[in-house]
């Protein structure tokens, strides 16, 4: 990737964001809003979309699990988005930096009317140099008009606000050539150009522990990203700053090509 980006959806995911007791993780959160911040400082234009809020929702109100029932389930949003948000307008607060949550529902892109509406919220928002943190509206977006996972969600954000590159950050360093959990030799591939039936597979094998999608969804966003010209990278949250180093075109995760280069 050698081309200079501006405009980026970073997607982080539930593994990265919270404990495995479903609090939050408060020093990642710290690191990645730091860099985050640093990046629009630079004059990078960052779109956020995080997930969190259902497991982040769970842990404050003392589930062990996950629930399993929807009502429980939206409560436990509604509840998780609400301290998400407070913890994201605190920390960029800190770097004189605004957020503004965006909720969506597969509505919204579908019917064409409020995606319009989205598409002009996404751009006043960004000419006022406000940094949007998107979440699906898991407290009302029920079976038919829920995505279901922040992977799909990143793909259409980055869509709608023609973003120059997205990156989804994981609990796992990118795409290997076997599930790195069953088998030692593991490979990781550094860069995909074209999304062939064995890159699908291969992230049909790979387990994750935690998020909702796994590899799949990941290797599904990245698809539909890059055929709309918009190079996807699948890296590692544990540590937020190879950011830094993502955007600087160094070799890290999985690179997915949109063509061009
Ligand atoms: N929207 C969900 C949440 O905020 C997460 C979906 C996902 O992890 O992909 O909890």
């Amino acid at each position: 990737m050698k081309k200079q980006y501006k405009r980026v959806v970073v997607k982080v995911g539930t593994s990265t964001l919270a404990h495995s007791t479903g609090r939050l993780n408060i020093r990642r959160v710290g690191r990645l809003v730091e860099t985050l911040s640093d990046l629009q400082n630079e004059g990078y234009e960052i779109v956020l979309v995080s997930s969190g809020a259902i497991g982040i929702g769970a842990g404050k109100l003392g589930f062990r699990e996950r629930p399993t029932d929807i009502p429980t389930r939206q409560a436990c949003a509604a509840v998780g988005q609400c301290e998400l948000m407070y913890t994201y307008d605190r920390l960029f607060g800190q770097y004189n930096h605004t957020v503004a949550q965006v909720l969506m529902t597969r509505h919204t892109v579908e019917e064409p009317q409020s995606r319009e509406n989205a598409i002009n919220a996404f751009s006043s928002l960004l000419s006022l140099g406000v940094i949007p943190v998107i979440n699906e509206n898991d407290t009302v977006a029920i079976e038919e008009v829920e995505f279901g996972d922040n992977d799909t969600l990143s793909a259409i954000v980055a869509e709608l606000v023609e973003a120059d590159l997205l990156i989804l950050l994981t609990d796992i360093d990118g795409l290997y050539d076997k599930d790195p959990h069953e088998a030692e030799d593991a490979k990781l591939i550094p860069v995909v150009k074209w999304i062939t039936d064995e890159i699908r597979m291969l992230a049909g094998r790979a387990k994750s522990k935690m998020g909702t999608g796994g590899m799949v969804t990941k290797v599904q966003a990245a698809e539909r990203a890059t055929a709309l010209g918009i190079p996807t990278v699948i890296a590692n949250g544990r540590e937020p700053e190879i950011l830094y180093d993502v955007l600087a075109g160094k070799s890290i995760g999985t690179v997915f090509l949109a063509g061009e280069e």
